[in-house]
């Protein structure tokens, strides 16, 4: 009916394919045919396909429609940009989803696999299943390639980081192949499924902030290292904006920079308060209710947005009573698309004693480099560049203890840098520990698949424990990464050859 009497029904009938409703789409073309519009039924067939993930039928739709209107070439443009870019990916299959991605980084399809299917169970209980599945999930290895099919910008992604998301009812990421130090992309397509779950339960009617946080909240339950959400780089900047009454659950006065850096803080502990306070099935009720009910605050939580605003705002009482959100240096995701060296993810004057640091080690200086070191993690006591590089001269000192703490630390503040996740799990081999070293390894490859390193550790312990396949696997990874490796190259060599 509404579509019928709209004055844009394209627009419309995108709104219902992007919460998931076909059937009143479907029944619009009939109509529109039974009524001998037939141009316009084609776009609305293509639009159905597009959300189908069918991009060759979307295009021979929209080839029938002879009055090519602006909308119609648009997509057309859209649609061969779209079609074009698909052409280079092959896929891998689970239950419910189906990974793309280009051929040489099939490697990362297992992965998102299993992550996804977890995710799937996980949030079955509050999201409910997918309407429609297996669920397309695409991983381009280029930002062109990304931007063209998610039909956004490469301005738009570097501003707002926005790597990842949900369009025309598909997931969308960009490989952190593409990025200097990847990013957390495990737990962006698993926050990218989510939302797409939650549009789809709520109608897209919820505020934004509601949207954000349960994709947030939900987005680290199958994480290897357990579920956490709000990471020390978001404590601090929400601490430092709650003591500078900068806080709320919309933008209000706040620039795009400070609103986009903080939204995912703010709506991250906003849910959580949420499920603290109401309980996590209160949660999934309010969301749902979205669909059915005008006032779903009321209905469900018994108060309206703005007294759950103002309740959330006084339980920030707690962060700013003990504010360890002086800034200790944690660094927040930074996704780099050109190739970058840990120096650029740190500051002056961070950033000067690093470097000094670096040209004593280099000329052997040894000590007066580790007082460098020093100077800058007193500065920065949880700073992920300071604490790796203080921890390497430890390792090389053999004052193992004393580098582990320190990989420790940089780990738990800094969630998206990969590196100490990587050198501790070198230690940790070099050591024996292969379980430890195995289990920090596999997370690192949550942050930044594309490290050598931590393929060829694996690759060394599956040697050493005569899993001659797995071991194969990996090196080969590493050797692709790292292709002037003489050693990995031997190491393959000499493993006894697959009969
Ligand atoms: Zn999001």
């Amino acid at each position: 009916m509404a579509l019928r009497q709209s004055k844009s029904p394209l627009v419309l009938a995108e709104q219902f394919l992007v919460i998931q409703e076909t059937a009143p789409v479907a029944a619009h073309r009939e109509w529109l045919l039974r009524k001998g519009k037939n141009e316009w039924a084609h776009q609305m067939a293509c639009l159905e396909f597009l959300y189908g993930n069918d991009t060759a039928r979307a295009i021979q739709e929209l080839a029938l429609v002879k009055n090519k209107d602006p909308w119609t070439l648009e997509r057309e443009n859209y649609l061969t940009g779209l079609a074009h870019v698909q052409k280079s990916l092959v896929e891998t299959k689970s239950d419910h989803f189906i990974v793309r991605t280009n051929e040489d980084q099939a490697f990362l399809a297992p992965q998102a696999l299993s992550a996804l299917e977890t995710a799937y169970v996980q949030s079955a209980p509050f999201l409910g299943l997918p309407s429609r599945t297996p669920l397309l999930v695409e991983i381009y290895s280029s930002v062109e390639d990304y931007v063209t099919a998610a039909h956004t910008s490469r301005f738009d992604v570097e501003t707002t980081g926005g790597v990842t998301c949900f369009r025309f009812g598909r997931i969308l990421a960009l490989s952190p192949g593409a990025t200097a130090f990847g990013y957390r992309w495990i737990d962006r397509l698993v926050h990218e499924y989510v939302h797409g779950q939650v549009t789809r339960l709520t109608g897209a009617n919820a505020p934004l902030w509601l949207q954000e946080g349960t994709a947030r909240h939900l987005e680290g339950r199958g994480r290897l290292s357990g579920d956490y959400s709000l990471s020390s780089y978001d404590r601090t900047l929400l601490t430092r904006a709650a003591l500078e009454g900068r806080v709320s659950l919309s933008s209000g006065s706040l620039s795009d920079g400070d609103w986009i850096a903080l939204f995912p803080a703010v709506s991250c502990h906003a849910v959580e308060f949420l499920a603290d306070e109401f309980g996590e099935d209160k949660g999934r009720d309010l969301l749902s209710a979205f669909r059915r009910v005008p006032d779903p605050f009321v209905t469900v939580l018994g108060i309206n947005e703005t007294e759950f605003e103002k309740r959330w705002l006084d339980s920030l009482s707690d962060l700013t009573e003990t504010p360890t959100g002086g800034d200790r240096g944690a660094m927040g995701p930074s996704i780099f698309l050109t190739p970058a060296g840990d120096l650029e993810l740190t500051k002056d004057p961070l950033r000067s004693l690093l470097v000094k640091g670096d040209q004593l080690l280099k000329q052997g200086a040894v000590p007066a480099a580790v007082m460098e070191y020093k100077k800058a993690v007193d500065l920065q006591p949880d700073n992920g560049v300071a604490l790796v590089r203080l921890a390497q001269v430890y390792v090389k000192e053999s004052k193992t203890d004393a580098a582990r703490d320190l990989f420790i630390r940089a780990i738990t503040h800094n969630l998206s840098y990969a590196t100490p996740f990587v050198r501790l799990g070198e230690l940790h081999y070099d050591e024996g520990r292969y379980e430890e070293a195995q289990t920090v390894l596999q997370e690192a490859l949550e942050i930044n698949p594309f490290d050598p390193k931590i393929h060829e550790t694996l690759g060394l312990i599956a040697v050493d424990v005569g899993h001659f396949v797995l071991a194969r696997q990996s090196l080969g990874l590493a050797l692709k990464f790292d292709p002037t490796n003489g050693l990995l190259r031997e190491s393959i060599e000499n493993m006894p050859k697959p009969r």
